[in-house]
């Protein structure tokens, strides 16, 4: 079977790895914009233009080239268990079953273990425990050697510009450019694994989806500053190092939607409470810039000679203590909330992109419902810190959109009735991209479509 992977980042990668893990004699063809260069928005000439409130999901979280965005993620793998969503839809169902069958496999193929426990610490909340990757490994394309697979054949500065398929439900064909001409190839059998809104871009070029697709996306805050101990109630949330990872914990919720006459409108939107370390340690600032986006400046080093008291104290703390060094014992929490608006959404632009194609208008919104959902998340938050006798300072009485910090987990652009439908919608194509997921719900979450890759991979691949 010859297959084609549109897309050579994260889920890419993941895809092409699992293929040859299950069909070591797959013929595989991976197209992709870029190259060993990983490139922005702007940088690669794609085009993106806001048209509505402040989201920088397109213009500073898009990535392109081999690895794509996982060159400079955060690489925090998470996954669903049974106490994400209090009603998850069927799709989101079978995505937490997958989750819970096959995450041990696929925290495996990064060499990671993650068997702590969830646990409720009050009635809103439970913990969830996720593992960083460690900085060196991250990118998807170069841990699993994609260039080096005798089955792959690379096709680079390949951009795909739409699909041809005469019913809809069978792809002819690949179009693509290398900004010159276009060419077109087909295969039996394809992955579209350009990002969320590339592939959502490519797939409404093709007629495949309607004209304006809806998103939503986490919107984050730092709401609590604490003086002390990192311990919260019976939970530590300093992180902990294991090999060169890094083991995080956060606190998960829900909040249930109300309409105006008080009912409630059966609709949950989570949120989760994070804490954020060493944001007024420069040295550390720095060495997070170096590491996630792969900048360095001479005047760093000069930094890290100013504060060497500290340095020394962070250095012992993370080779010695094997945990993350809280500077002057001051660390803060974040809250990051689905945004429950439904008005979110991308649409073909008017404008024209370096490679002569249409690209996208962004509509965000964040309408009084994500008032009522922040302020209800902070106040569960404040009910179990208060119980757990936390000493705090609040630092966000009220969600302001203008301050909020990106975060890019687009989700929501889909509509698939269960998994079924997600591995049929297509009869030989399957789009693997965080906009699959009809929510977000408490994690960052990339990790949770890798077990549904495999799953499909296995099992629904047809005539492999
Ligand atoms: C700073 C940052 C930190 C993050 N941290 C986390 C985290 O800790 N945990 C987490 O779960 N998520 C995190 N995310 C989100 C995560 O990075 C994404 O969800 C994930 O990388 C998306 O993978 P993808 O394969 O869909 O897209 P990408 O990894 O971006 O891959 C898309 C690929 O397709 C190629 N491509 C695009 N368009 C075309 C085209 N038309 N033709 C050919 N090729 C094309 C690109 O070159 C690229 O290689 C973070 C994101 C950012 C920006």
């Amino acid at each position: 079977m010859k297959i084609a992977v549109l897309g050579a980042g994260t889920y890419g990668s993941y895809v092409i790895n699992s293929l040859i893990e299950k069909y070591p004699d797959a013929e595989i063809t991976l197209f992709d914009v870029g190259d060993k260069n990983v490139k922005s928005e702007e940088q690669i000439g794609f085009y993106s233009k806001l048209k509505k409130a402040m989201y920088k999901g397109l213009t500073d979280g898009r990535f392109f080239g081999y690895g794509g965005a996982s060159d400079k993620w955060g690489g925090q793998l998470l996954t669903y268990t049974d106490n994400d969503y209090h009603h998850p839809d069927a799709f989101m169902q079978g995505v937490i079953n997958i989750d819970k069958a096959r995450k041990d496999e696929m925290l495996a193929k990064f060499k990671i273990e993650n068997k702590f426990p969830e646990n409720h610490v009050s009635n809103e909340l439970f913990t969830k425990t996720g593992v960083w990757l460690s900085a060196l490994h991250r990118n998807f394309f170069h841990w699993f050697k994609i260039d080096k697979r005798q089955q792959v054949k690379i096709m680079n500065h390949s951009r795909v510009v739409r699909l041809e398929s005469k019913n809809g439900k069978d792809i002819d064909a690949v179009v693509y450019t290398d900004g010159k001409s276009e060419s077109k190839a087909s295969f039996d059998y394809y992955f579209l694994t350009s990002g969320a809104f590339e592939s959502s871009r490519i797939l409404m070029s093709s007629g495949m989806m309607p004209e304006k697709v809806h998103f939503s996306d986490h919107l984050s805050m730092k709401v609590f500053k604490i003086k002390g101990s990192t311990v919260i109630g019976n939970e530590d949330f300093v992180f902990r190092m294991r090999g060169t990872s890094l083991i995080t914990k956060r606190m998960i919720g829900e909040v249930t939607d109300v309409d105006a006459d008080g009912k409630v409108a059966q609709k949950d939107y989570s949120f989760y409470v994070h804490p954020v370390f060493n944001l007024k340690f420069p040295f550390f600032v720095v060495m997070k810039e170096v590491l996630f986006k792969h900048h360095f400046e001479l005047k760093y080093i000069w930094t890290a000679l100013k504060d060497i008291p500290h340095c020394i104290a962070f250095a012992w703390a993370i080779l010695a203590k094997r945990r993350m060094y809280v500077m002057d014992n001051e660390w803060f929490l974040y809250i990051d909330i689905e945004n429950p608006s439904l008005e979110s959404y991308i649409s073909l632009s008017k404008e024209k992109d370096a490679f002569g194609v249409q690209g996208l208008d962004v509509y965000y919104d964040a309408g009084k419902e994500t008032e009522f959902v922040f302020n209800e998340a902070k106040e569960d938050a404040i009910k179990h810190l208060t119980a757990c006798n936390v000493k705090y300072d609040v630092l966000a009485e009220e969600i302001n959109v203008q301050t909020c910090e990106d975060i890019y987990h687009p989700y929501g652009m889909f509509d698939f009735k269960d998994m079924n439908d997600y591995f049929t919608r297509w009869n030989n194509m399957l789009v693997v991209t965080t906009g699959c997921l009809s929510r977000s719900g408490g994690i960052n979450p990339t990790a949770a479509m890798l077990p549904v890759v495999d799953e499909f991979i296995e099992k629904h691949l047809p005539n492999a």
